[in-house]
């Protein structure tokens, strides 16, 4: 499902944060799920990267949603677009696949999602949007056994739209 809108007053189980590796909040969504989250999830984070170090492109990791409506926030780290040939869709792949995994762990059933990179790193919103889609259908069709819908957050309309036309090609 495409909604446009702010992910931070999502009523899904779990809510995905476009984070950077320091997991230290930052910009864009980052900024926007600290903000509205309160301090306890950034003490996590720091927990986190106190225990495994800095949180490389391409993986995820998971703390509670402090003062969201979320139960859960699951920070990923998108790639940074360098033109696309230095391995951008693998990365973003692997973003999504590591939230999905994270979410069935905790055996959640719902996840929002935002446009994982496409803000400060740069990733064009259509090229990400195909990437984002076609890899959560395939979750969903082979992997999900808990995780039964994901909602796909979209702040502006040009990323809504990406989306969009995105999705009307692959069903
Ligand atoms: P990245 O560093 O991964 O590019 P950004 O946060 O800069 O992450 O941008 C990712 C996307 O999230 C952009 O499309 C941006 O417009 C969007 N975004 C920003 N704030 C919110 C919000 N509150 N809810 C949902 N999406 C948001």
């Amino acid at each position: 499902m495409l909604l446009e809108g702010d992910i931070t007053i999502s009523s899904s189980e779990a809510i995905v944060n476009a984070a950077n590796s320091s997991l230290m909040g930052g910009g864009g969504v980052d900024g926007a799920i600290h903000r509205a989250g309160g301090p306890a999830i950034l003490r996590e984070c720091k927990q986190i990267v106190e225990k495994q170090g800095k949180l490389p492109a391409g993986k995820a990791v998971i703390t509670t949603g402090g003062n969201l409506k979320a139960k859960y926030v699951i920070h990923t780290v998108g790639p940074v677009w360098h033109g696309g040939d230095k391995n951008e869709a693998k990365l973003l792949t692997s973003s999504y696949r590591e939230s999905l995994k994270l979410a069935e762990d905790k055996h959640i059933g719902s996840i929002s999602f935002p446009s994982i990179s496409t803000g400060a790193f740069g990733y064009p919103a259509y090229k990400a949007a195909k990437v984002a889609l076609k890899t959560v259908v395939l979750f969903l069709k082979d992997e999900a056994s808990s995780v039964n819908k994901v909602v796909f957050v979209l702040y502006d309309y040009n990323t809504y739209d990406a989306y969009q036309v995105a999705l009307s090609e692959i069903i």
